[in-house]
């Protein structure tokens, strides 16, 4: 049994708290590792290695920052697989997708890279007669960031890419159902060169998490997780004068108009409900059939399920693995139950696969149809393979659906109707939209970040969006006098 512990001042720490937590592989429900817990102690101690290695970065040049950004990126890149594997064996999802992840991550350091363009002010010469006025962005000090378990690896890279190219220390508080990919990445932080006490992982629960939230030398918190807990985040941050981006959960519909392509919206819909067994907060939960397209899709969708390859994440045949944990995947079934109580049809239970009965902990791809906004599987995230279809007669149905949701991460359409996809464009109430595209996350130079209860605060995530966050402005009007010019003027300084 292996033991996943701290890093902090750039090495192993050990925990000394005396708490941990287990973490299985969710594809044989065999306990591998247990991971400590820090104390609020630990979490001080962590926090005063990066307060002191934060006051000599933001001193680094810009050029020593882009190149340790740029190797960075080529050992992230060499060791991709690594990462991949862990990711694997402690969430479950199958190795391509894991790739996929790093990938997706690692374009994050790609943007950082470009730090010293980032990061320029403006300048204007002149204001006022010998005054010239220049901006700056200056580092905030130690950031945090707080991940959840269903991106191991990119979420963490969202995050800190920009925050330690800005000239911040990072402290890293990853999920505790897979730490592991955490530790890989600072190891291999270290390795490109990444000063000692930059970039600090405390692995941990509440007690971790509260301790960072309230401590006087953290000067702002991005976190990723469910809602409650990123509104929780948000407010008891925001209290102690942080800066705070919180991204919540989501409940993702993907509109299917009568004209579109048949086919495609049923192969899109099935690798963004699917993948990653439905674990992703871009996924797509909710289909919304418009008009006679019901009948067919439901049908389309339901032939492709039987087909898909479900196994262990790490078998290179797998296309969807296990879900997290034992407890997780046992609710998410349990809303197939509800569903059916509550009037709606179960067209496939995933509780009928094979591997339903193994130990790990999976369950089959399931299908609900009819299913009505006051059903439990519609109002909750269920976050697992479970897709919901709603039948709605008109276009101006669908969307009033979306926009009644309290969420408002993804959204998609699928139609030919170019005019009546711009409409969706300017009336859809979500953050990040697909046309034709069911899983919009934005590429690295965006920002990503929901509407509504998926996000709590101003500042979307990584993209341009994080140079602001992970930054405050500074603005200098500076005059060099001649002193044969100078006099005493009471009066308030004018521009012309
Ligand atoms: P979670 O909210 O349970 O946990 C997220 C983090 O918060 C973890 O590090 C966890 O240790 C910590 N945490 C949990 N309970 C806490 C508490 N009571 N006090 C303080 N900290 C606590 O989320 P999860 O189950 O790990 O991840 C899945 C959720 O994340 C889903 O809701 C999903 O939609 C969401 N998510 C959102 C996005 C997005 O970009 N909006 C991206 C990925 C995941």
């Amino acid at each position: 049994m292996e033991r996943i512990s701290h890093w902090i001042g750039g090495k192993l720490v050990d925990g000394e708290s005396g708490r941990t937590g287990p973490v299985f592989n969710p594809a044989t429900g065999q306990k591998t590792h247990d991971v400590d817990f820090a104390s609020t102690v630990e979490v001080d101690r962590a926090v005063a290695v990066a307060a002191d290695a934060a006051q000599e970065w933001r001193r680094a040049s810009l050029s020593r920052r882009t190149e340790v950004m740029f190797r960075v990126h080529q050992v992230l890149y060499q060791h991709g697989n690594e990462i991949a594997r862990a990711i694997t064996a402690q969430h479950g999802k199958v190795l391509s997708d894991a790739a996929g992840e790093v990938a997706r991550g690692i374009e994050n350091v790609e943007f950082a890279c470009g730090i010293p363009g980032l990061l320029a002010g403006r300048f204007a010469e002149q204001v006022s007669s010998g005054v010239d006025v220049h901006s700056i962005r200056q580092p905030l000090g130690v950031v945090v960031g707080i991940t959840p378990f269903n991106f191991p690896a990119m979420v963490p890279m969202w995050m800190f890419a920009s925050a330690i190219a800005c000239g911040n220390a990072f402290v890293l508080k990853p999920s505790e159902k897979d730490p592991l990919a955490s530790m890989i990445i600072a190891e291999l932080l270290a390795e490109a060169g990444v000063p000692d006490g930059v970039f600090t992982v405390v692995q941990g629960d509440r007690e971790a998490v509260d301790a960072l939230l309230e401590h006087p030398q953290i000067q702002a918190v991005s976190f990723v997780g469910s809602t409650p807990i990123a509104r929780h985040i948000y407010e008891t941050a925001a209290r102690s004068g942080k800066r705070v981006q919180a991204l919540g959960g989501a409940k993702n519909h993907m509109i299917v108009l009568p004209d579109a392509d048949i086919g495609m919206a049923a192969d899109a819909a099935v690798s963004a409900a699917y993948g990653s067994a439905g674990e992703r907060c871009m996924a797509i939960s909710v289909v919304v059939a418009v008009g006679n397209v019901a009948d067919t899709i439901v049908s389309a969708i339901g032939d492709r399920l039987p087909r898909l390859r479900i196994g262990d994440g790490a078998n290179e045949d797998s296309e969807m693995g296990p879900l997290v944990t034992r407890e997780h995947r046992d609710k998410v079934a349990s809303y197939l139950d509800s569903a059916t109580a509550q009037g709606a049809t179960v067209v496939v239970d995933g509780r009928h696969h094979p591997k339903y009965r193994d130990d790990g902990f999976f369950l089959g791809a399931s299908l609900i149809d009819q299913v009505e906004p006051g059903m439990d599987c519609y109002r909750d995230e269920i976050f697992g393979p479970v897709l919901s279809v709603v039948r709605v007669e008109t276009y101006e149905e669908a969307v009033g659906l979306l926009n009644s949701s309290p969420w408002g991460n993804g959204a998609a359409i699928f139609t030919r109707d170019g005019g009546i996809a711009r409409r969706f464009q300017f009336e859809v109430e979500a953050g990040m939209v697909g046309i034709n595209v069911p899983i919009p996350v934005p590429v690295g130079y965006f920002s990503f970040g929901g509407w509504k209860q998926s996000l709590f605060g101003d500042t979307h995530i990584y993209g341009p969006e994080s140079i602001n966050f992970y930054t405050r402005a500074k603005v200098v009007t500076s005059r060099w006098p001649d002193p044969a010019t100078s006099t005493v003027d009471l009066g308030f300084p004018r521009t012309r």
